[in-house]
């Protein structure tokens, strides 16, 4: 687990050096452009942050987070839902501009894009089925481990767990719904779906603290630093006026 937190803050470490000492970067960084319509891409399958609403549409923080985002820099926003592995690949083809899905900030990932300044901390819940014996993370060794494919959860369990068996599902719920039906000893997702799906599942329980913090932020495409930067504004100012914490009270609720 350690290691997995280390190599994603030295990630995060080198892109600063990189920033601050590299004149030929900071350049760089004054490209890209801000499109009057901003394509954001998601994957619906992770409540609160995106999940599909009962008229059907795409809805959860994230998606108000960045309708407002875009109000305040004066571009429409068009949503596109996809699988979440599929995220980066489309927006390293150029055909989204922003990805908004709960993303964990790692090495692997700013190697191929850009993020905005973190905007939620998380981490990584065990599910089980109720008095599961799982009670550190030692527990989990040569298990059967579900979990949403590309996801930070899949990292985890493919290489820090022992000798575990991973089973990847394209949606969240699929990997809770294997557990339920037997075919998985546990689940490993990210704390706030966790806890929708505990509260949506009977006979299930999380085991919460075994795992470091990640952080969410939203990408967009490398140097693209005119578009991070106006999101970073904004984001800032929904800060400063509470409406960032009306969306958190509205869709996660503390
Ligand atoms: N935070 C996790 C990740 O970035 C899961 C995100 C998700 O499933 N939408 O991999």
């Amino acid at each position: 687990m350690r290691k997995f937190l280390t190599a994603a803050l030295t990630g995060v470490l080198a892109a600063t050096m990189l920033f601050a000492g590299c004149g030929k970067k900071e350049e760089a960084s004054d490209g890209g452009k801000i499109p009057e319509k901003i394509v954001v891409g998601t994957n619906a399958e992770f409540p609160p942050f995106e999940f599909v609403n009962d008229d059907g549409d795409v809805d959860g923080f994230d998606m108000a987070v960045m309708k407002e985002v875009g109000k305040r820099i004066g571009s429409d926003v068009e949503i596109k839902n996809m699988e979440f592995k599929s995220l980066i690949g489309s927006m390293e083809s150029g055909n989204l501009d922003v990805i908004a899905a709960g993303m964990t900030v790692t090495e692997e990932r700013e190697r191929k894009v850009d993020f905005t300044d973190s905007y939620y901390t998380a981490k990584q819940y065990v599910i089980q089925k109720e008095n599961g014996d799982i009670k550190k993370a030692e527990d989990l060794e040569g298990l059967t481990i579900a979990v949403q494919e590309g996801t930070t959860g899949d990292l985890l369990a493919t290489d820090e767990i022992k000798d575990s068996n991973v089973k990847r599902f394209k949606k969240g719920v699929d990997a809770v719904m294997d557990l339920k039906k037997g075919g998985s000893d546990v689940v490993i997702i990210d704390s706030n779906p966790a806890q929708e799906f505990i509260k949506a599942n009977e006979g299930l329980e999380l085991v919460k603290d075994l795992f470091e913090d990640e952080k969410y932020a939203f990408a967009v495409q490398k140097d693209n630093a005119k578009l991070k930067d106006a999101i970073n504004d904004a984001l800032d100012e929904m800060k400063d006026d509470g409406t960032f914490d009306k969306l958190v009270k509205e869709y996660i609720g503390q």
